[in-house]
């Protein structure tokens, strides 16, 4: 048996093997601990604390692993009982709706290692790990090659799957391979060339694996006072041009290249048009920022604001680069 407490009460409830259910009640807050791991799953556990945007509903099932087997055993009970599974980084690219996410909800930001690999200059990393403490800590060893990511507040997983750059890098160019979880429970690693990278995309994006580990290929034996120089000038450079002060997840829309979606937004003339608590930044157009307050559903009402404008003045149709997950309203026909 699957031990289950509520906060009222403990429960029961039947195991994978006894019951295989379709649906689950997570009516009350219960905790699940799956057997031979140190992991818990629990109910209505709310989203908003774990994004960026400071903004959603709750999870309906939430579980954040320390290890791979966790992992794993985390995905076995979510298939077993028919739960769509959601994989949660920082949050830092996502706008959950004020609904929450139906399912499974894993967060990797607890599942965390890594291997600096001095022969190879190679860092092997787990999924959980933060993308700016990798830059720091990289720097601060000698090993060039993550200075330019210190301002991207992600995990290793998120960033691999949003292929995340920034001054002219991205993650694929650096990846040598990573190793990915689907749901039946196999474990591959694959290189960067089976991965379909490009311009902020990947094969990744919108199917079931999960990314459990990344290796990276870095130039160790610099001096380290200057790679954390230039490391410290890009997070200087982001904070004098990106409003880091309000929660936001970063660009919102794809740059539609050759042009920019900041100065499309900008010459359009929406900077500081607010729906809600949801503002279109002065300091940067392709940012939205929670000014306080707001819910997801006035962000993505700015976000469909923007691209009706932006279609309508210049015929072109911004793709938002934010992950929207969960149910939103669909308003004239844009999706
Ligand atoms: C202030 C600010 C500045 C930013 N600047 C940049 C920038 O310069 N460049 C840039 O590219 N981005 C930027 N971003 C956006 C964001 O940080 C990146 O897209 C980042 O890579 C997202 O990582 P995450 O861990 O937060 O992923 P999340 O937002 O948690 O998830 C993003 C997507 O990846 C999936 N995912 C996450 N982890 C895994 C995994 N282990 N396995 C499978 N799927 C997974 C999620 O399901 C979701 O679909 C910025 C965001 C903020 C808030």
């Amino acid at each position: 048996m699957i031990i289950s407490e509520s906060s009222a009460s403990p429960r029961i409830v039947p195991t994978l093997t006894e019951n295989k259910q379709t649906t689950v009640n997570s009516d009350d807050n219960q905790i699940i601990y799956l057997p031979g791991t140190n992991c818990v799953i629990k109910s209505n556990i709310s989203l908003s604390g774990f994004t960026s945007y400071k903004v959603g509903g709750k999870a309906q099932w939430y579980s954040a692993p320390r290890d791979l087997m966790a992992i794993k055993a985390t995905v076995e009970y979510a298939q077993a009982l028919d739960l769509p599974i959601t994989i949660l980084g920082a949050g830092s690219n996502l706008l959950v709706s004020d609904e929450g996410i139906p399912g499974m909800v894993i967060a990797t930001r607890h599942f965390r290692y890594k291997y600096f690999d001095n022969q190879t200059g190679r860092l092997t990393v787990a999924a959980g790990e933060s993308i700016p403490s990798l830059a720091w800590e990289a720097a601060s060893l000698g090993w060039e090659g993550l200075e330019w990511s210190v301002g991207i507040p992600g995990t290793v997983g998120g960033a691999v799957v949003m292929n995340a750059g920034a001054h002219n890098n991205c993650m694929g160019e650096m990846l040598v391979s990573a190793e990915l979880l689907s749901p039946d429970g196999t474990l591959e690693t694959v290189n960067r060339s089976q991965l379909g990278y490009k311009y902020r995309s990947s094969l990744l994006q919108g199917s079931e694996r999960i990314v459990t580990q990344a290796t990276f290929q870095l130039q160790p034996g610099a001096d380290p006072a200057k790679v954390t120089s230039r490391t410290r000038e890009h997070k200087q450079h982001r904070l004098s041009t990106q409003p880091y002060n309000f929660p936001s997840c970063g660009s919102v829309f794809r740059n539609p290249l050759p042009r920019t979606a900041g100065w499309l937004i900008e010459q359009t003339g929406l900077k500081g048009y607010q729906i809600g608590g949801a503002q279109v930044a002065q300091l940067h157009a392709n940012f939205i920022v929670n000014r306080g307050g707001a819910q997801a559903n006035d962000i993505f009402r700015l976000i469909r604001h923007i691209q009706r404008q932006i279609q309508d003045q210049w015929s072109i149709l911004l793709e938002p680069e934010v992950k929207m997950i969960g149910r939103f309203p669909v308003l004239d026909g844009y999706s």
